[in-house]
């Protein structure tokens, strides 16, 4: 393997840290699954690496500086994983539900959609139930189908029927990450979640790092002036890349010590 070594940042991206670590404001975002928490069967399993909550709790406690999580888990899910302070912000459905330290801003989901996602549920439940190891997740507006536990093939053939079967619905989001396709008769991004943490917080610039598809949306919103990160090998627009969790924890142990003390990068 080429490129730098575990525990290494790469010179690129040493230089945008160097640069963000340096502004007033910095709001550091970060998706949880595959970005601060290696990958589990189990999505109730899934924790953040240990060493991620000591250089969270160490950036949080810099001047001018916020950590949030955007995460395509509901709020309630998102909350119950990440195990950190309540006061820490939380995007929660691809910035469909909102937490801002103890005020939460859970969707109101109408009745009519309320409906709407049950009708479908009911649809779609038989060709999901017909697949062992196929799940349902309910979603604050709508539903998520899980196929990790899926052989490929099978899970495909699972995913194309489901499509097949939603194809003429109008207005309905169905949103596909990894080994997981969402339906949601109402839609947000995690552009959207990242933009409602800008007007909350007014950062100077931005840190983002996720792994996945969705987060895609929030590396689209950046401004040359922030940093973009993806973790893992799919494919990104973002401007860096880091392998996995423990390189991103590396990174953001690299941004907290330069914005504790600056000029005295390692
Ligand atoms: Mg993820």
């Amino acid at each position: 393997m080429t490129g730098p070594s575990a525990g290494e940042v790469d010179p690129e991206l040493r230089a945008a840290i160097t640069r963000v670590a340096g502004v007033d404001r910095l709001l550091v975002a970060l998706d949880f699954d595959g970005t601060l928490a290696p990958e589990v069967d189990d999505p109730e399993a899934a924790r953040a690496l240990p060493a991620a909550g000591p250089v969270l709790a160490g950036l949080r406690a810099l001047p001018g500086t916020t950590v949030a999580l955007v995460s395509g888990r509901s709020l309630a899910s998102l909350a119950r994983v990440a195990e950190v302070d309540a006061s820490v912000p939380l995007i929660g459905s691809h910035g469909l539900e909102l937490r801002f330290g103890q005020g939460e801003s859970p969707v109101p989901v109408d009745a009519a959609e309320a409906a709407r996602v049950a009708a479908l549920r009911v649809r779609l439940e038989p060709l999901v139930a017909a697949v062992e190891g196929a799940w349902i997740e309910e979603k604050p507006a709508g539903f998520a189908v899980h196929v990790r536990r899926v052989e490929g093939e099978r899970a495909s053939r699972l995913l194309a029927a489901l499509r097949a079967e939603t194809a003429d619905e109008r207005d309905l989001t169905v949103r596909a990450g990894k080994n997981v396709l969402e339906f949601a008769v109402r839609d947000a991004t995690k552009g959207d979640g990242l933009a409602a943490l800008r007007r909350r917080f007014a950062p100077d610039a931005v840190l983002f790092a996720g792994d996945d598809v969705t987060d895609e949306d929030a590396l689209a919103v950046l401004g040359p002036g922030d940093v973009g990160i993806k973790v893992g090998a799919a494919p990104t627009i973002a401007a860096h890349r880091v392998a996995d969790p423990a390189s991103l924890v590396n990174v953001l142990r690299l941004l907290m010590s330069t914005r504790e003390s600056p000029g005295s990068s390692r």
